[in-house]
C-alpha cells in the first residue's frame, strides 16, 4: 500500500513537473493518503508521525503551496483566516458550502453549476478549469436549531 502511494506521488510530482525528491516524494505519499479536508497542522502532524519527519514546517507549507499551484491540491478557503487542503481528481469538480459559525463543509456536485462557471469564464475570460466555488452561509440548520436551543433555555 505505501509502495503504491509512493508510486502515485512519483507520477503526480512528475506530471507536475516538479523536482522528484525522495523527501517530496515521502511527504506527498503521506499527504495523499489523508481524505476530505485537511488544514496545514493537520498535514504536518500527519507528516510527523512518520518514523524520520522529513520536512520542516515552513518546507511543508512551501510543498503545499507548490502541490496547490500546480492543481495536485486545492485549497477550500473556509474564513479569512482559515483555509483547509483536499486532493482532486482532473474529473472531480465540486463546490462547497461552508457554515461560517461550525465550519461545516459540504460538498456539492452540480452539472448545472459546472456548466455555469464553465459559461460565465469564457464570457468575462477567465479559465474556469480550476475554478472553485466556496458558498459561505452564516450558519447551517444545525447551528440555527443550536441557537433556538439556548434562546429558548436562556429564559
Ligand atoms: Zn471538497
Ligand atoms: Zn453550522
Amino acid at each position: 500500500m505505501a509502495r503504491d502511494r509512493s508510486e502515485l506521488a512519483r507520477d503526480l510530482l512528475r506530471g507536475a513537473r516538479l523536482r522528484c525528491t525522495s523527501q517530496r516524494v515521502q511527504v506527498l505519499a503521506c499527504l495523499s493518503g489523508m481524505t476530505g479536508h485537511f488544514g496545514a497542522e493537520e498535514a504536518l502532524a500527519a507528516v510527523n508521525m512518520l518514523p524520520r519527519p522529513p520536512v520542516s514546517r515552513a518546507t511543508l507549507y512551501r510543498l503545499l503551496n507548490d502541490l496547490e499551484q500546480q492543481g495536485i491540491l486545492r485549497r477550500v478557503l473556509l474564513s479569512e483566516n482559515c483555509s483547509r487542503y483536499e486532493f482532486v481528481g482532473p474529473q472531480d469538480r465540486h463546490c462547497h458550502l461552508v457554515c461560517a459559525s461550525c465550519g461545516r463543509v459540504e460538498e456539492v456536485r452540480s452539472t448545472v453549476l459546472d456548466q455555469e462557471l464553465r459559461h460565465l469564464g469564457e464570457k468575462y475570460g477567465f479559465s474556469p478549469d480550476r475554478a472553485s466555488l466556496e458558498v459561505t452561509v452564516a450558519s447551517c440548520n444545525e447551528c440555527e436549531r443550536q441557537r433556538a436551543r439556548e434562546l429558548t433555555n436562556g429564559d
